[in-house]
């Protein structure tokens, strides 16, 4: 259904491995060009023609939304939960040049704006589709699982931990249950980005409870979610000099290209617990790149 990614060994690093979702096949790439992928089938089959979603300035999924729509032709509209900037680079460029419905407001506004955009498109005989802030649902978490299977077919290998960045959760609910699944011996780490562990920990549980629910998987599953908001940075779209002074490190020592919002947290997080964990050197490390590029360009 969806389209493989690379799996690529890091340079000079042993046992390190990326599995480069960054290179997803959207404009500007990421996990949210999977989710969407899924979703927006999703939204076809439900025979709908028009959707309703929302965003941060620069959020991904809000741009793979409006990619999606543009190419299934389906009416778009985006509430962007923030004031109205006049400058616009990175994933709002590409929003202005998709010339989607923009929509702006306050954050405690975003439900009833979206009701009111979801209304409004009934009142002009579209048939609406509503799709939570980040593509957090049902479809977000299967088209992680699914890839996992993805990767089960790419490679043999047994990796022993997964690091990946997480915000909404949905990717590594999906990570999660797809490992247990697929590699019932690798461990998924998720770096928060923002939340705090128990607001974190409690919405990826949501989450997998409702995918083995589905699935009729075991319940088991449910046990070893690992969220560690220690690498943050102070919260959403916050850097330290830390973080931008790895990111540039891992630039110019591997060429992979990390971005301060999700990936560079991540990549923090997996070093720092690695440093931290006794591992023999067969020890199998996998770096799930969620994307990112557009966040690193639309920063000074
Ligand atoms: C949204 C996003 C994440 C987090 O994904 P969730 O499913 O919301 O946890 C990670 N990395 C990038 C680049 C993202 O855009």
């Amino acid at each position: 259904m969806s389209i493989a990614t690379p799996l690529q060994r890091v340079f000079d690093r042993h046992n390190l491995y990326i599995k480069r979702d960054d290179l997803y096949p959207i404009s500007g790439g990421g996990n949210k060009g999977r989710k969407s992928h899924y979703i927006l089938e999703n939204c076809v089959e439900k025979k709908c023609n028009a959707v309703v979603t929302c965003g941060g300035i620069q959020s991904n999924h809000t741009r793979a939304t409006a990619i999606r729509c543009r190419e299934l032709g389906i009416a778009c509209t985006i509430v962007i939960h923030s004031d109205e900037v006049q400058e616009s680079q990175g994933n709002l460029k590409l929003l202005k040049m998709l010339n989607v419905r923009v929509v702006y407001c306050e954050m405690t506004n975003v439900a009833r704006t979206m009701d009111f955009e979801m209304e409004r498109f009934s009142s002009l005989g579209f048939s609406p589709f509503y799709i939570w802030g980040g593509g957090h649902c049902y479809e977000g978490t299967l088209a992680y699982f699914d890839a996992v299977k993805e990767l089960k077919q790419q490679t043999n290998m047994k990796f022993d931990a997964v690091f990946v960045a997480s915000g909404t959760g949905a990717t590594q609910a999906g990570l999660h249950c797809g490992f247990k699944h697929y590699f019932p011996d690798t461990q998924v780490f998720g770096i928060s980005v923002a939340r705090e562990k128990h607001r974190g920990e409690e919405e990826i549980k949501k989450s997998v409870r409702e995918f083995i629910d589905v699935n009729k998987f075991n319940s088991d599953y449910i046990n070893d979610i690992n969220f560690d908001d220690s690498f943050n940075c102070g919260g959403y779209e916050n850097v330290t000099n830390e973080l931008e002074e790895l990111i540039n490190k891992v630039a110019t020592q591997t060429g992979i290209i990390l971005d301060p919002t999700y990936t560079g947290k991540a990549w923090l997080g997996m070093e720092k617990t690695l440093k931290t964990q006794q591992l023999n050197k067969n020890t199998n490390i996998l770096f799930w790149h969620t994307g990112g590029l557009l966040n690193l360009m639309a920063r000074k």
